[in-house]
């Protein structure tokens, strides 16, 4: 096929029989042809609703002007010049450059993370391109591209429905109401309203139930949605509970900051100072001491946390899941998929009270129904041959057996796909049997029923066949294959059987009906059990260890049997020997506060619908733990919404799960979110060492000054020294100790408190004796100086530099709040490195350079002084270093269990 030279459209497909609308745009009802796809995607553009438009970059940088420290910076900018201070006024001008240069592009880069996770996060789509089935970008659809939709999708485009079972579809953002609309083929009036065209598919509405085929009639602008151009959710930059916070603790802060050089003004006053002198000194204190650069290292850490997560195949739709993550207490995650490899393969069949173990591991075409040593012999069992019957036919799965390959190549639902290689093992071939048995119709799976049934035509009557969970299908049955009478209590004990070996186990049943078609699935004949493995993923075990290494408890909430799911919870380790197992049935029965009880004991939550996993996160949350949760189906959305993180699966997961998720995990592995968690805790770190590396430091200046003016000594800064420690000391290596990688042992402490302050009880603490080390070192220098008879500015040199030197020193104290700083390698934080060290260099330079010499008011130290300021620096180290030994992480020695207990 080649490009159409005019874009085919149709007027009002909605009133146009499907197959014309097919013939029209797609000319055949297989789909388009990659070629042809691409064709008109170069014609017709992008898919996409809204370009997400960049602010403008004016915009942007005038943003780094918002905020009252920077308020303030200005007016003590103004002042100065008002006062005719040039230099000081250069100084101040020069960190309000370096601030928002600084801010601008840490901003602009964090914004192009949350695009290119956009991206990451955009939905792909079920399309027949060349006559198969691929995912595709859903910007990527064009007009003609037949798409196929299920439960949970969302419709990505404008779509005409071709063929639908049972579908049901949330049309709310469309048409504001929240009822679900049926759909089905049938043309309507062309001048119906969207709300009435029921056999559309519209961009944005959500499948409810069912499935369908359909064919794309519009995409982009060009759709409904686009039309009204409402806007999609959307990956936002917004404010996050920790960023809010620090706005409070840097006002703060702040607040304090201009508390202090009001003191130290009326203090200096009072004894007699020049005013004005003892003004700018105390305008440069004032701007010294705000920790300025706080808001933007919190914009750093957050776009650092969420690029890393990223990496590590978590992509963060919410910002504000980075801090949550850190201090979450329980993960209630599924088994299938998540916990184990979602790679099954029928073991074990039970048909007609007899037992068959079949052969050929993964998706091996190697392999055999084995009657005892034989292979089964299908023509003289009937109730193993309608077993393998009606798990290969009430089937959405397909599989091929390639010429010469080990294994097949498959497509679909990994328990469909295992059922269709077991019939194939024993020569049942799904093309052929479609031939003989078309198929009429059907009900599609939910997990909330727990079952699926096919109808097929056969000859003048209907054969149904319905596969599920045993119980259930159990309780359609009245009679079993072969002429033999339904013994159900056999029937479960074989099911039970089968699950205690951890196999995940379905039931076959089926009825012949004569005359047509029909609907239903009761009365039917039971034919077997097919038990599959599933065997649980490498890296879980691991990283259920590592879980309960960090406090956090881990929890499964499955629909799959009771004994299946206690089997694979103890071999990773979710579940203890004596541990229970509770299910579903068992959840309905007890009340809100018993089931509060009960979630603290019970970590194995079988045969649990949706709804039970709404009720166990908040019966968690009202223990007060801190829940992640994981889903992927329509109905898993309510839980996802209620958890602190919901964690949708990136493989598995439907439209509808990802968009009421907080994260999405790209590989549906239980051990990303161990990961996500990790680096959520590193962030929290970062930000934590980060603002005690600027309040300590500046809180030392602070103290130098004050405690000078209070016994009378000179100052021992003059203002535009201080505003030139502003400048080296917390520039650069403030955002440098936001990309510490983090420390090896996060995971093996407690969850930290959810309302704990940015700053602990601790850091207090050790702001307070680092302030004072640092003061004390410096006056000394300053006051020995003076002692000596050296004049002023040459005892100013020595201070300023003893302070610049000591806080190159100290911020190796910050990069862990536990570990001694002779822990960490000086090169596993590069940017810390360099920028430490490009600080004391420009400060040295400062000393030696004339021009610097004269505009700071700076003289030349000898060698001599350097090492005692070496010395004396590094007293700030050996405080801290005795701090960290006494008061020591309170966690760490304490035996795992009770940790575990002690944060539900
Ligand atoms: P989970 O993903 O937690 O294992 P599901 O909701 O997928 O749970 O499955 C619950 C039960 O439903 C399974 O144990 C099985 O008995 C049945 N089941 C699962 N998939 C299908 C299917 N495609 N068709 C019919 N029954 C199914
Ligand atoms: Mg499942």
């Amino acid at each position: 096929m080649t490009s159409a030279p005019s874009r085919p459209t149709i007027e009002a497909p909605w009133a146009v029989a499907a197959g014309d609308v097919v013939a029209e745009l797609a000319g055949s009802p297989e789909g388009l042809t990659s070629d042809e796809a691409r064709a008109r995607l170069a014609r017709d553009g992008p898919n996409a609703v809204e370009q997400h438009a960049a602010t403008p970059r004016l915009v942007v940088l005038a943003r780094q002007f918002r905020s009252p420290l920077i308020y303030i910076l200005l007016v003590a900018a103004l002042v100065t010049v008002a006062l005719g201070e040039y230099v000081d006024a250069g100084v101040i001008a020069v960190v309000l450059v370096i601030n928002a240069i600084i801010g601008y592009v840490e901003e602009t880069r964090a914004e192009r993370s949350v695009d290119a996770l956009r991206r990451l996060a955009s939905t792909s789509a079920r399309v027949l391109r060349d006559r198969r089935e691929i995912a595709v970008d859903a910007t990527h659809l064009v007009v003609g591209d037949v798409v196929l939709l299920e439960a949970g999708a969302k419709a990505p485009a404008d779509c005409r429905i071709l063929h639908a079972t049972s579908l049901e579809a949330d049309e709310s953002l469309l048409t504001g109401e929240s009822v679900t609309a049926g759909k089905s083929v049938r043309p309507v009036d062309p001048h119906a309203g969207a709300a009435d065209r029921s056999n559309m598919l519209h961009m944005g509405t959500v499948v409810t139930r069912g499935h369908a085929r359909a064919v794309v009639v519009a995409t982009g602008r060009r759709t409904e949605l686009g039309r009204i151009a409402g806007s999609v959710q959307q990956i936002r930059l917004t404010e996050t509970p920790l960023q809010r916070r620090m706005g409070r603790f840097t006002r703060l802060v702040g607040g304090a900051a201009l508390a202090a050089s009001a003191l130290g003004f009326v203090l200096g006053v009072a004894r007699d100072e020049d005013a004005q002198e003892m003004f700018l000194a105390m305008v440069a204190l004032a701007v010294a001491a705000l920790p300025e650069g706080l808001p933007i290292v919190m914009t750093v850490v957050l776009a650092i946390s969420v690029s890393r997560m990223a990496a590590r195949r978590a992509i963060v739709r919410h910002l504000p899941a980075v801090e949550t993550l850190g201090s979450c207490t329980v993960i209630g995650s599924d088994k299938t998929g998540t916990l184990t490899q979602n790679r099954m393969t029928v073991e074990a069949i039970h048909a007609g009270g007899r037992r068959y173990e079949v052969t050929g591991g993964g998706y091996e075409i190697a392999g055999a129904v084995l009657d005892g040593d034989a292979p089964a012999d299908l023509e003289a069992d009937e109730p193993l041959r309608m077993a393998l019957l009606a798990g290969a036919l009430c089937n959405e799965a397909a599989v091929i057996a390639p010429e010469g390959a080990a294994e097949f190549e498959v497509t679909g639902d990994p328990t469909e796909i295992a059922l269709l290689i077991a019939a194939a093992k024993a020569g049942l071939y799904v093309d052929e049997l479609t031939d003989e048995l078309p198929r009429t119709g059907d009900i599609p799976f939910d997990s909330e029923t727990r079952y699926a049934a096919s109808f097929h035509q056969q000859g003048d009557a209907t054969l149904v066949l319905v596969k599920g969970a045993p119980e259930r299908v159990l309780d359609m049955c009245a009679t079993a294959a072969g002429g033999l009478a339904l013994d159900r209590r056999a029937v479960l004990e074989a099911a039970h059987a089968l699950a205690r070996r951890g196999l995940r186990v379905l039931a076959m049943a089926y009825a012949q009906r004569p005359g047509g078609h029909r609907d239903d699935a009761r009365d039917l004949v039971f034919a077997g059990l097919q038990g599959m493995m599933d065997p649980p993923r490498e890296e879980a075990h691991a990283a259920v260890t590592a879980c309960r290494r960090a406090g956090i408890r881990p929890l499964m909430i499955t629909g799959d049997h009771a004994a299946t799911a206690l089997a694979i919870a103890r071999q990773l380790g979710i579940a203890g020997e004596d541990d229970r197992v509770l299910t579903g049935h068992d959840l309905e029965r007890i009340d809100e506060r018993e089931l509060e009880r009960t979630v603290r004991e019970v970590s194995v939550y079988a045969r649990a619908s949706p709804e039970h996993k709404l009720r166990l996160v908040q019966a968690l949350q009202r223990n007060g733990a801190v829940v992640a949760v994981t889903g992927d189906g329509v109905n898993d959305a309510p839980a996802l919404k209620a958890a602190d993180i919901g964690a949708a699966m990136g493989r598995s997961g439907t439209d509808v799960a990802k968009e009421a998720a907080d994260m999405v995990v790209t590989d549906d592995d239980f051990a990303t979110i161990v990961d996500a968690v990790r680096e959520g805790r590193v962030a929290f770190d970062n930000v934590r060492n980060t603002t005690f590396f600027l309040i300590s430091g500046n809180a030392a200046t602070v103290l130098a000054v004050l405690v000078s003016i209070a016994f009378q000594f000179p100052l021992p800064f003059v203002a535009v020294q201080l505003l030139w420690l502003n400048l080296v000391t917390n520039g650069v290596q403030d955002i440098a100790l936001a990309f510490e990688p983090g420390e090896d042992d996060v995971l093996d402490r407690a969850p930290r408190p959810p309302r704990e302050g940015v700053i602990s009880r601790l850091l207090w603490e050790r702001t307070v004796l680092a302030a004072i080390v640092m003061a004390a070192g410096t006056l000394l220098l300053f006051l020995t100086a003076r002692d000596a008879g050296e004049d002023l500015a040459y005892a100013q040199t020595l201070a300023l530099t003893t302070m610049v030197v000591f806080q190159a020193v100290h911020v190796g104290n910050c990069r862990s709040e536990y570990r001694s700083a002779f822990r960490k390698s000086l090169f596993s934080n590069r940017f810390l490195l360099i920028g430490t060290v490009s600080a004391v260099l420009i400060h040295v330079g400062a000393i030696y350079l004339p021009f610097t010499q004269e505009v700071l008011h700076l003289e030349p130290l000898v060698l001599g002084d350097w090492v005692t300021i070496a010395a004396v620096a590094l007293s700030v180290i050996a405080v801290v270093e005795l701090h960290k030994l006494v008061r020591r992480d309170p966690d760490r020695g304490r035996a795992t269990a009770d940790r575990v207990d002690a944060h539900r």
